[in-house]
């Protein structure tokens, strides 16, 4: 039964959102709503096979874990870019690398998000399982472990081996805030099952009396009223329904919470007039300005057999400006449908220039937003990706054991592959970052404790508030924000009931 109200209703229940209604109904004298648009699971040991899989990514055509959204990548290329919708979100369909923000990145955050200030929270999600000192957590909720170095695929092995050749420094352990090198991935995996928030945090508190989670329900506005978040309304077929709320954490993802604010009369005034929508708080930041990861693909073929089950990214080379992952296996063998049958080489760019945008449909603002991630427009950047994609190739004609000679396409300008060349092999990591980022300047949205700005009783709590995309996967980082943000619940407003 879908409650009246509750002290707490959270908006999405993915990787963020799982962690925010578990640890806030940790209190059993508050009520929490989680309201999730996708799909869901009972409690239980029933996670759903197709997620459990930690070598396989639903996220092909067929998946019905994920929402798909036309986006515009760069000149020439455009692309579908998935997200995960239903219980445990992004986090219970991804590629289960989970390592942390460096020391550096988080220099981009507010003061009280620095590593010194994040470590305890860092530790306190994790249970590492290979190392066990000051900077690792024994005990938290999500698993993490390495390939073991004498387990690792054939891919993997070859890429150590030639990265090391190549003189980059051999690091043990990729979440230390030591030199950055080529080491192993920890993963967020324990008996080959990916242990993401939905299943870490979510179900074992779904039995509580005072949590209450609705799969299926889509959030359509945030009712505001008099400079105060007072409820949500759902879509109930064709009839709208209020639920009354004490606070509203929204969780719905880089790409949803924009949307949701904007359509709740929350964003840039120009852009919900432009659309015909009332305006009920101005800031101009709320959409503009994201950041992820340009990937360029490298493709290559097998010298001879390999074996095409195994955690599809087990090894990564970080220089200071680039991420080379070899994934070990076809994107075809690993995302069921995607039919992509060449193993690739990964080249990242972790620090890009170029910042895109989440924009309303101007043809049905509750449509799929627009996005538009202006990639490769800074000649910075497509330099950086070029180097890199010679890098590859280096890397790959030493990788003799598994790459078939010559067999690598990098491209062929005498100074590297051309702007065309990079343009057709682009991807993105799906690591949207900063569409509703933290800070006090113009285009702001959330203070350092994830309220937004100008607006009571309303929290923004998911990879939408980071100020700029880690220079890594930003899994681990988000476990982090989400599991600081609960705790620190009533540090904020001195209440244990209301933030
Ligand atoms: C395929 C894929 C692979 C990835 N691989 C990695 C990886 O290996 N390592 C890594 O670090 N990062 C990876 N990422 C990124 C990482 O998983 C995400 O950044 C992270 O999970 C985002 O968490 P979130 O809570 O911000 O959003 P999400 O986990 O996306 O959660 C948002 C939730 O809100 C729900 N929602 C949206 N709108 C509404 C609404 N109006 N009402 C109700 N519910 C709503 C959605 O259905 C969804 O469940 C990957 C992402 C994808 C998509």
């Amino acid at each position: 039964m879908l409650p009246q109200h509750a002290d707490i209703v959270v908006i999405g229940g993915g990787s963020c959102g799982s962690v925010v209604a578990a640890r806030l109904s940790d209190d059993p004298d508050r009520s929490v709503l989680l309201l999730e648009a996708g799909r869901g699971y009972d409690a239980g040991p029933t996670l759903p096979s197709e997620l459990r899989d930690a070598a396989l990514l639903p996220v092909g055509p067929e998946s019905g874990w994920i929402a798909a959204y036309s986006a515009h990548l760069a000149e020439g290329r455009d692309a579908t870019v998935v997200r995960g919708r239903g219980l445990g979100g992004s986090g219970a369909v991804n590629g289960a690398y989970f390592i942390r923000a460096r020391p550096d990145d988080l220099g981009h955050w507010p003061r009280s998000w620095s590593h010194d200030e994040v470590l305890p929270y860092f530790r306190a999600i994790e249970s590492d399982a290979d190392f066990a000192d000051s900077v690792h957590g024994g005990d938290g909720p999500i698993p993490v472990m390495r390939t073991p170095p004498d387990r690792l695929h054939p891919v993997s092995a070859a890429f150590h081996s030639a990265a090391v050749a190549a003189g980059h420094r051999s690091v043990d352990d990729l979440n230390a805030p030591g030199p950055v090198g080529v080491g192993r991935v920890p993963m967020n995996v324990r008996d080959g099952v990916r242990h993401g928030p939905g299943l870490a945090y979510l179900l074992p508190a779904m039995g509580r009396p005072n949590l209450s989670v609705q799969t299926g329900t889509q959030v359509v506005r945030i009712v505001v009223s008099e400079g105060r978040a007072t409820g949500v309304e759902i879509a109930d077929g064709t009839n709208i329904r209020r639920i009354e709320a004490g606070h509203v954490v929204v969780c719905a993802g880089a790409v949803c919470s924009p949307q949701l604010l904007m359509l709740s009369g929350i964003g840039p005034a120009s852009q919900l007039r432009g659309l015909g929508l009332g305006v009920v708080h101005h800031l101009a930041g709320i959409g503009d300005g994201f950041s992820d990861h340009p990937e360029i693909a490298v493709p290559y073929r097998y010298r001879d057999n390999v074996p095409l089950r195994a955690p599809l990214l087990e090894s990564v080379l970080h220089t200071d400006a680039l991420e080379f992952r070899p994934y070990t296996v076809p994107f075809g063998a690993a995302i069921p449908g995607s039919g992509v049958a060449d193993p690739i080489l990964g080249v990242v760019l972790t620090r890009p220039r170029s910042r895109g945008s989440v924009m309303l449909n101007p043809n049905d603002p509750s449509a799929p937003p627009v996005l538009d991630y202006r990639y490769l427009l800074h000649h910075d950047d497509r330099d950086t990706l070029r180097d890199g994609v010679r890098a590859a190739a280096d890397l790959l004609a030493d990788m003799r054991d598994v790459v078939a000679p010559g067999s690598a396409d990098v491209g062929s300008g005498r100074r590297g592959p051309s702007d065309a060349w990079l343009a057709s092999h682009l991807g993105t990591s799906l690591h949207l970052s900063g569409t509703c980022r933290m800070g006090d300047g113009e285009n702001s949205v959330v203070d350092e404790n994830c309220r937004v700005h100008g607006i009571d009783g309303l929290s923004v709590v998911d990879t939408s508030v980071f100020p700029e995309v880690p220079s890594r996967g930003p899994h681990a980082t988000a476990v982090m924000l989400a599991h600081r943000f609960a705790a620190g619940s009533s540090r904020v407003t001195g209440s244990t009931h209301l933030l």
